[in-house]
């Protein structure tokens, strides 16, 4: 099927058309700078710009895709979870779009969809399942086990408060850095000592783990941080900002391959694939492959492109639900800002 895709859940308008597991295009406009000098995302900003986004990514959508509107088969929405403005403002154009070409509505979940990104990598063998996934971003930190992309996903674990992305902006922005954070921390990064600074592993002690052996927390890490150049700065010392950056990211980056791996050997799922925006990081990247390497696990990085928000992840949902004969949503559903995973789709009811 000829897919349209409309993802709006933060401050990415994505339109993505793909045909099948096939990507036709994939176009991205981003409201990022318009949220640095506030230091992260501002829902009416975010909102007020997909407004002024969507009519015309749609149509670069469809030229670079060289189909025309009235050849689309079916269109597909995030329905949640995820900013409820910035979400009301794709679902409302989704909705006029399916009824004015009568085709049918899928509304999906954004999370699920960060998984199916990775069918449309057209270079790497197909996803097989169970898989353990882990997607990071500026607004999430989920640790997901995928048994059927269309009718199993579990929620194993996810962040009790700032996302891994929120972090490293946060970590930035004490440090003096501009945002968005992880690219400067991982500048700043370059010249430090990862292990200079024993800085705290969110849920990571044994007390923790049994009733948070998948979640995560990055608050404490940020306050210690925080701490921790106050202190430098009281007593009259400069900041070591490379050495501070360095083992920051080596924190953030060991809690999350850690918990990832521990999930892959529980469930002896010898598969790991990672999305979101904070897979641009590649200590991240490197420490994933190589500890997985070495536990036995198929570590999946598709590329950044499909990793960070965009629609063709939707469509592509969207195409696997119609393949394996879901009924598409009906009109009646809404914007669900905290959508559980376990809802893959809008179903009717
Ligand atoms: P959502 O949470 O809905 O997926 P988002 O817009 O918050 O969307 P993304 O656009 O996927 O998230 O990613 C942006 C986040 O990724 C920011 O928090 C940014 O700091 C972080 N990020 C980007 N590059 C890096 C990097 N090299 N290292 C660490 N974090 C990074
Ligand atoms: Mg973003
Ligand atoms: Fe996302």
């Amino acid at each position: 099927p000829l897919v349209l895709g409309i993802e709006t859940s933060c401050d990415e308008t994505g339109i993505g058309i793909v045909r099948g597991r096939t990507l036709l295009s994939n176009t991205i406009a981003s409201s990022m700078d318009e949220h640095a000098r506030y230091g992260g995302v501002v829902p009416e900003v975010a909102a007020r710009a997909h407004l002024e986004a969507l009519q015309p990514s749609i149509e670069a959508a469809l030229a670079e895709a060289d189909v025309a509107l009235a050849d689309i088969d079916a269109v597909a929405v995030t329905s949640g979870p995820g900013l409820a403005g910035a979400l009301m403002v794709g679902v409302g154009a989704a909705k006029a779009l399916a009824v004015s070409l009568e085709k049918p509505l899928y509304a999906v979940n954004h999370l699920v969809g960060h998984i199916a990104a990775d069918i449309l990598d057209a270079d790497a063998e197909p996803l097989e399942y169970p898989t353990v996934a882990l997607l990071v971003s500026g607004g999430h930190t989920s640790l997901l086990l995928v048994r059927d992309l269309t009718s199993d996903v579990e929620m194993l674990g996810e962040t009790m408060d700032d996302a891994a992305g929120e972090a490293f902006d946060k970590v930035a922005r004490l440090l003096g850095l501009p945002y968005p954070g992880g690219p400067q921390i991982d500048r700043a990064a370059l010249e430090g000592d990862p292990k200079a600074i024993p800085f705290p592993r969110g849920l990571s002690r044994a007390s923790d783990m049994a009733a948070h052996r998948y979640d995560f927390s990055f608050s404490g890490l940020k306050t210690a941080v925080a701490r921790w150049v106050e202190q430098h700065q009281a007593a009259g010392q400069e900041v070591p900002v490379a050495d501070v950056a360095a083992s920051f990211r080596e924190a953030v980056v060991d809690v999350l391959v850690t918990k990832a791996l521990n999930a892959c050997r529980d469930y002896d799922v010898p598969r790991l694939l990672l999305g979101g925006g904070v897979i641009a990081n590649k200590r991240l990247r490197d420490v994933a492959l190589e500890r997985g390497e070495s536990a036995g696990v198929t570590v999946r990085i598709p590329p950044l492109s499909l990793c960070t928000d965009n629609g063709a992840m939707i469509a592509a949902l969207a195409a696997e639900l119609i393949m394996s004969g879901h009924e598409p949503s009906t009109l009646a559903f809404g914007a669900d800002s905290t959508l559980p995973v376990t809802e893959i789709h809008v179903a009717p009811s």
